[in-house]
């Protein structure tokens, strides 16, 4: 980010200067200046943009539903990249059609790709290209209840909390901790199992 000039001197006379309050103060209202034009910018796309989502397949809507649940901020921040990885799914898909030919397709050079699937768009990133395809996959593989669940598009970019992911929800933490329970608790009967059978071992050594 490197440093902010607060003060310029110019011949030894100031001509600019902000103290580090009245900075962070400024800063603040930067932050909340474009928080309130994105939220301005979504709700003027809403119509347009609940179209799209109601074409998509039901899980990728199931999806999408669960996130603006999860995250009241989701719509303003991050809907239009989780749409687009969906809407590049559905293309992926329904060109290749299994979940094989979509692996296949996954090793092969952008060119080949291009050929393969010409919906692909042309703006992708690294990130929402692999997304894409691994949503595509999820699809193909009628994995609907993991599509619901899996991690959101920029999750690796802003983190699950942020992004308002399953995997950051009570409801998951719960399912973690009783995960965790259970193993702990295998483990410690594994290992009373253990205990007894180095004890009777030894008493019969006596
Ligand atoms: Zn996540």
């Amino acid at each position: 980010m490197g440093y902010q000039v607060r003060g310029v001197f110019v011949d030894g006379k100031k001509v600019y200067y902000r103290t580090a309050a009245e900075e962070g103060e400024r800063h603040r209202q930067w932050v909340a200046d474009e928080k309130a034009k994105k939220q301005a910018e979504a709700a003027k796309n809403a119509p347009e943009v609940d179209a799209r989502i109601s074409k998509l397949p039901q899980p990728f809507q199931d999806r999408i539903h669960a996130f603006r649940e999860r995250n009241p901020e989701f719509r303003a921040e991050f809907e239009s990249y989780e749409l687009f990885c969906c809407e590049q799914a559905v293309v992926i898909s329904g060109a290749l059609k299994t979940p094989e030919a979509i692996e296949a397709f996954s090793k092969e050079s952008y060119e080949a790709q291009k050929a393969m699937v010409p919906g692909i768009d042309d703006n992708h990133s690294g990130n929402t290209f692999g997304f894409s395809i691994r949503l595509a996959h999820l699809l193909a593989s009628d994995h609907n209840e993991t599509i619901k669940k899996s991690h959101g598009a920029m999750c690796p970019l802003v983190g699950c909390g942020t992004y308002g992911c399953y995997a950051s929800s009570p409801e998951a933490n719960a399912a973690r901790a009783a995960a965790e329970y259970l193993a702990d608790a295998e483990q410690n009967t594994k290992d009373r199992t253990w205990a007894n059978a180095s004890d009777q071992m030894s008493r019969k050594r006596k």
